[in-house]
């Protein structure tokens, strides 16, 4: 276990404390001097600085102290007469006898409960965790080192995805992961001044050192965690984010230059490591951010939500056979803003129950007016996992769908892989159950979580939807081949497979030979109004596209 160093009193204060004793020793021992009182109660006012001495510098200092005042005395007692002095004897020896046991007594009493202070403090700075100092000491050193106006980097390290390894493993595996990523933080970057915010976050306070170095050092860390790292045998990728933010000796809080370095760590994708530099349009981000959830509560209630269609096309049955409904946000005189950004920020603050009860009751009614008009066409709605798990929610849409006779056949679910990653039994139990009552259960964004053979292996599904990541990257063989494998293993336990985000016909071609058996995606339509998408069925001809 390695701690930061702790600092000591700073000199000023230890001169002030000193000039103080002195001074309270001579007025003190004037008054005792003028009233010629050492013996009465006016004597007795010597404890007072032998018992400060005590307090600030243990048994040492009030010995020190006890001894000056004890001479003091001597004189005052007897002057400079020899004959008084042996007079006096008894007297002066009792008394510095007195004050040498009431120093050394009292500076033990203090000394033992400082360190018992201490070691209580300490015990609240220290992550039980990782052994390492946490906020609690980062905050103040942060403070100290501001004061001083010393310019020095903050530099935040994020394993992102050890909650889920920790899913899969034994915590003492999981323990020694985090003592390997110290241990790694240390040899790398020669620095010990490391904390820990979480069992997966830590702080690295950096001097002497300039930008660009550092960055390339930090990238150099990171990099060192591309390959797999072997653990107890394991073999484990992590992901690691890196944020890092200068205190260019500016006078600013501590919490602020934390709360910097971790939004520049939580930039770009989730599962990609890289290093993040804090910039000020991270806070213009933030600020949209607080402004998107104070105005979604409304927006339902204002009539600024509405749904879109997009197709999806059957490649061998030649026809659309269903659609997947996506949300849009219009904000009267405010700029567009795109359903991954606020269904995010919705899902954060609560609101997405909400919003997805306002989209399954508008498209069941889409769906009965097509309906009416000849048209029988499935929708996919995105869904939570947070909702999946919810039994009031699920009990309010099998009340919608039963108070309008509607068939659960109708609907599917699609639910992203990223949420099924985490290893949660319930979430399993009640996608089996869905799928049971007829709903068809639709992976979505395929590929893109931590474990997708465990996806095919022991998830619920009907449906799979490979990720556009993979359409963009058609070209490539060993992509293909993947894909290949992935859509016969699919078929092999009677599921179906849909390419989303196909935009170009060379991909549609390439898709129809790996036996892929829906398309969505711009090169069949955009998602579309509720009205242009009836029209869109209605008069689609899959010859228009071969
Ligand atoms: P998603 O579920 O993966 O939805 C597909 C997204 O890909 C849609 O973006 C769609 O417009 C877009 N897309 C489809 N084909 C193409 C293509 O060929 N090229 C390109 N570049 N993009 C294509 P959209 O509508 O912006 O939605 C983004 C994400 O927002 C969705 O990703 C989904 O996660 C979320 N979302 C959208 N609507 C809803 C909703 O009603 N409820 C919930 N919970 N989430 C929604
Ligand atoms: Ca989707
Ligand atoms: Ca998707």
């Amino acid at each position: 276990m390695k701690y930061a160093n702790i600092k000591d009193n700073s000199f000023i204060i230890k001169l002030f404390k000193i000039i103080f004793l002195i001074l309270t020793c001579i007025l003190i021992n004037l008054i005792i001097f003028f009233l010629g009182d050492h013996k009465g109660p006016w004597g007795q006012l010597n404890f007072i600085p032998i018992i400060l001495a005590s307090y600030y510098w243990n048994e040492k200092g009030g010995l020190i102290v006890a001894l000056i005042l004890s001479i003091i005395n001597c004189i005052i007692i007897s002057g400079s007469s020899v004959n008084a002095f042996i007079n006096n004897i008894t007297t002066i020896s009792f008394k510095v006898l007195i004050y040498l046991s009431i120093a050394y007594i009292v500076g033990f009493i203090f000394r033992k409960n400082k360190n018992y202070q201490q070691l209580i403090s300490e015990s609240y700075s220290i992550s039980h965790f990782t052994n390492l100092y946490n906020t609690n000491k980062l905050f103040p050193e942060l403070d100290e080192l501001i004061l001083k106006n010393e310019k020095f980097y903050l530099v935040f390290f994020s394993i992102i995805n050890l909650e889920e390894i920790s899913k899969y493993v034994d915590f003492r595996i999981t323990d020694n992961i985090i003592n390997y990523f110290i241990d790694k933080i240390y040899s790398h970057f020669k620095n010990e001044n490391l904390y820990s915010i979480n069992n997966n976050e830590f702080i690295l306070i950096v001097k002497e050192k300039d930008s660009q170095g550092l960055e390339e050092l930090i990238k150099q860390f990171i990099n060192k965690f591309i390959k797999s790292v072997n653990i107890n045998d394991y073999y484990f990728k992590l992901i690691i984010k890196a944020g890092i933010a200068f205190n260019d000796a500016k006078k600013i809080k501590a919490t602020e230059l934390f709360n910097k370095v971790r939004i520049a760590a939580d930039q770009g994708k989730f599962y990609e490591s890289k290093l993040y530099k804090y910039d000020t349009k991270f806070d213009k981000e933030r600020k949209l951010y607080n402004e998107i959830s104070s105005s979604l509560s409304n927006a339902i209630n204002n009539n600024e939500f509405s749904l879109v269609y997009q197709p999806i096309v059957d490649i061998k049955e030649k026809k659309i056979t269903s659609s997947e409904i996506l949300i849009r946000w219009y904000r009267p005189g405010k700029e567009e803003i795109g359903p991954s950004i606020f269904i995010k920020i919705a899902e954060e603050i609560g609101l997405i129950k909400l919003i997805t009860k306002w989209i399954a009751t508008t498209s069941l009614k889409n769906y009965q007016d097509w309906q009416k008009r000849d048209l029988e066409m499935k929708q996919s709605i995105n869904i939570s996992a947070d909702e999946l798990l919810d039994d009031s929610f699920r009990d309010w849409a099998t009340n919608l769908f039963n108070d309008n006779n509607i068939c659960c056949e109708s609907f599917g679910i699609e639910i992203t892989e990223r949420v099924l990653s985490k290893d949660n039994v319930k979430l399993n139990k009640v996608l089996k159950e869905l799928q049971t009552r007829g709903y068809l259960i639709e992976i979505d964004d395929f590929g893109t979580g931590y474990n997708s053979l465990k996806t095919i292996g022991e998830i619920p599904f009907d449906v799979i939807k490979i990720d556009k990541y993979f359409i963009d990257k058609l070209e490539k063989k060993e992509i293909r081949v993947i894909l290949s494998h992935i859509i016969n293993a699919v078929h092999e336990i009677g599921g179906i497979v849909i390419a989303e985000g196909v935009e170009t016909k060379e991909q549609f071609k390439i898709l129809q030979k790996l036996n892929c058996d829906k398309i969505q995606g711009f090169y069949f339509s955009k998602p579309l109004s509720p009205e242009n998408f009836y029209n869109y069925c209605i008069n689609f001809n899959i010859n228009t596209y071969l």
